[in-house]
């Protein structure tokens, strides 16, 4: 079933889907691609709320009982592993290490064949406790959202204090074996701007990879603006006045973020490695390999979708495998070629980031 979130119709303009050719494998297209990253969002309740994201006050949530629990999870990691080709895990929100099943979840995928790569993104608060169970679980990598390394500009982006505790995070997951470690960070004007190659030499000095994320209309406030936001050359050239960049020679392979190697402008030493993720100004839509679900066991074919295809509902009224792996597939036919945020036309889904699944 495919529910319409509320997206206004643009006059005269009417897509036509062309029928699914039932033979064809995995989550395909009608464009050609192929997702086999599968991004699952396990809650979306949040102990932050970045400004970016979230309202000060929150945003009503969804009883637990509309909720995927853990062994639906688990039969929706195995459908997408074994019949419909995903080779990625990624666990997000909300915020994901508010699920106290979490162990529990990420070893059901551990145990799957093929076995996926298992990620998490995180604000990494309360993940100094827990990075050695989850590594133990299963968990290969994790992504800790980060946008500072000052208190003060922490609290005016999240509007909680808490910095010691993500810091704390990302260095028991580096002591986990959790690595390499990403550090996600979003940088807004006059907020975080003027800190962005701090933060670059923090990361770099610990050997993180730092990726800097274009700001996306995907906040409660609805405040994003085109205008202001800060775009990835902006982000390139302020790097470039402390460091030599030189494209990563690696196939970025339908990887969001473009990669850098960062050099030292003294003596040319190689000081690691940075990624930009410019899904405004340079979108990647044309080798997205991504698919997600909600918290409520929706499918998104793209970030930016009005519509979600429900699979809890059809699987808790009985539905098989099979007929479950084909709502799927239908879903992810009828992905939208890309998101138009660069052009007039784009539209503002109706949920924000932390209800989608960043
Ligand atoms: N709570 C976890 C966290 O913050 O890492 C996981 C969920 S969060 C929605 C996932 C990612 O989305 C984070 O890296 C966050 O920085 C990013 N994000 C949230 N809102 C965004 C926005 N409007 N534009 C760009 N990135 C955003
Ligand atoms: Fe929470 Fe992550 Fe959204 Fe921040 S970006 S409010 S940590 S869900």
């Amino acid at each position: 079933m495919s529910v319409s979130l509320g997206m206004p119709m643009i006059p005269g303009v009417r897509a036509q889907t062309p029928p699914r050719p039932t033979t064809a494998p995995g989550l395909l297209d009608k464009y050609g691609r192929v997702a086999t990253d599968l991004r699952i969002s396990l809650t979306d309740r949040c102990n932050l709320r970045c400004t970016y994201c979230m309202p000060a006050e929150g945003l009503p949530t969804q009883p637990a009982s509309s909720l995927l629990q853990a062994h639906e999870i688990g039969r929706l990691a195995r459908i997408a592993v074994e019949e419909l080709g995903v080779r990625q895990i990624r666990f997000t929100g909300g915020e994901p290490l508010l699920r106290k099943d979490l162990v529990d979840i990420i070893a059901a995928c551990a145990a799957l064949e093929p076995r996926p790569e298992i990620s998490l993104t995180t604000n990494a608060i309360g993940l100094s406790s827990r990075a050695a169970a989850l590594k133990a679980a299963g968990l290969d990598r994790i992504n800790v959202s980060l946008d500072t390394v000052h208190a003060d500009t922490f609290l005016a982006v999240t509007r909680r204090p808490f910095l010691d505790r993500v810091i704390a995070g990302i260095d028991a997951s580096a002591a986990a074996g959790l690595t390499p470690i990403k550090i996600n960070a979003v940088l807004l004007r006059d907020v975080n701007d003027f800190q962005a190659v701090e933060l670059l030499t923090w990361a770099l000095q610990r050997g993180h990879q730092l990726r800097f994320i274009e700001q996306m209309p995907l906040d409660a406030d609805h405040a994003w603006e085109r205008g202001t936001m800060i775009t990835a050359e902006e982000i390139r050239g302020r790097i470039s006045e402390l460091y030599t960049l030189v494209p990563d020679e690696e196939p970025r392979d339908g990887a969001p973020a473009e990669l850098f190697r960062v050099l030292s402008r003294e003596n040319g030493t190689d000081l690691g490695t940075v990624g930009i993720i410019a899904s405004v100004t340079e979108a990647f839509c044309a080798d997205c390999r991504r698919v997600r679900l909600t918290a409520e066991g929706g499918v998104r074919s793209c970030l930016f979708s009005h519509t979600e295809t429900d699979l809890l509902t059809p699987m808790r009224e009985g539905l098989d495998d099979r007929g479950v792996a084909d709502l799927w597939r239908d879903a992810m036919w009828a992905k939208p070629k890309g998101h138009g945020l660069d052009t007039g036309l784009f539209v503002q889904p109706a949920r924000s980031m932390s209800a989608i699944g960043g």
